[in-house]
């Protein structure tokens, strides 16, 4: 059996060296005699382990000292409650900008907590661009402004960071860290789930500054406050020590491709070669206003969605895995993060120009 191109949106592929390494240390970890998956959190070993991700996430992202990274679980879903458990404060109001179906979700559970300001949507578009930043309604009392760099269904991506003063900018890098250079000191907050870009299901990352810990609502539990995790170097409970690991091999590598500037170049030679395919051809559709196209999520669309079933038949068959569209969306999708090679790019194109020769 061997490996296909899985353009899975999540959990999506990993690097291929990341999976051989962690074969190769899978029943014995540098002479421990045992696996990752069997040691204690507060172990020698796992917290080298531990220490070494965070250094090297730190060096990827150049992430300023008066920021504290979380290693945590729940998913970036568990973080839309959190938010504003922890941020807002004696405030009552934050600023949510809403670009598609995360920005919703986001938005919607903050409802439970807040009066949430929806200061810009894209949803009259059918989410297929961002809101002109100029048009925003931002509150300067807001506890905090939320955004989606990257809306993983809709593939619509911001192309520079919303400048919002004095309020903090949280954002939802779930399926768009480590894809290229990012200023961390621009945000209050960024928070990921790994099964994009990072690591396998499990593991949340929290990146925040140290001046938005500590102020919690009363009745947060401990589990969800960041001053709980912060305390405790992530250590308050056990914590996904198995995707941690492997988030860390995934460090190395993206050090290995020339961290998020090699990363971002690859990405964008990637990404420009896919809507390449799909523009220079009347077979395909994609929506996106072009400038805000995402580099990490390609929705679309065949001349008519009765070739669908036939199309992800032919791709199977070429290697070409996971290609079937966002049911929301309909049509195809390939997402292509961090781990995607160019020669899975490569193969989709071809696959993709002979199947519009055969059937126009
Ligand atoms: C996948 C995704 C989520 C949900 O992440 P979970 O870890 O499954 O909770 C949230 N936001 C964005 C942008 C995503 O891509």
């Amino acid at each position: 059996m061997s490996r296909v191109f899985n353009f899975s949106a999540g959990p999506a592929m990993l690097p291929e060296a990341v999976i051989k390494k962690a074969s190769e240390e899978m029943l014995d970890w540098n002479g421990e005699g045992m696996s990752v998956m069997e040691m204690s959190h507060r172990g020698k070993a796992f917290m080298s382990i531990a220490s070494k991700a965070e250094a090297d996430l730190r060096t990827l992202m150049s992430i300023p000292d008066n920021y504290k990274v979380l290693f945590l679980q729940g998913g970036a879903s568990q973080q839309f409650a959190a938010i504003p458990l922890n941020l807002l404060g004696d405030k009552k109001t934050a600023d949510y900008v809403n670009t598609g179906m995360w920005s919703k979700k986001a938005i919607a559970e903050a409802k439970r907590y807040c009066d949430v300001n929806v200061v810009a949507t894209s949803e009259d578009s059918g989410f297929t661009t961002i809101p002109d930043f100029s048009t925003w309604t931002l509150n300067p009392d807001a506890a905090y402004v939320h955004y989606t760099p990257n809306e993983t269904i809709g593939g619509v991506e911001f192309d520079y960071i919303p400048d919002t003063g004095n309020v903090p900018l949280v954002a939802d890098m779930s399926s768009t860290i480590l894809s290229r250079p990012i200023d961390v000191s621009k945000f209050g907050m960024i928070y990921a789930g790994a099964q994009k870009n990072v690591g396998p299901a499990g593991l949340t990352l929290v990146i925040i500054r140290d001046d938005l810990i500590g102020n919690a609502a009363e009745n947060t539990p401990a589990m969800l406050n960041y001053k709980t995790h912060a305390d405790n170097d992530s250590m308050y409970n056990t914590p996904p020590t198995y995707s941690w690991y492997l988030a860390g091999l995934v460090f190395e590598w993206v050090l290995q491709k020339g961290g998020l500037e090699g990363m971002g170049q690859i990405n964008k030679a990637k990404s420009d070669k896919l809507y390449a395919a799909i523009d220079g051809s009347d077979f395909y559709a994609n929506p996106v206003e072009v400038r805000y196209r995402s580099w990490m999520n390609v929705p679309f669309t065949l001349k008519s969605a009765d070739l669908d079933a036939a199309f992800l038949e032919g791709a199977a068959k070429k290697g070409l895995a996971t290609l079937k569209g966002h049911r929301s969306v309909g049509g195809m999708r390939a997402s292509i993060y961090n781990a995607m090679p160019e020669d899975g790019i490569d193969t989709l194109v071809n696959f993709m120009n002979e199947f519009a020769k055969e059937n126009s």
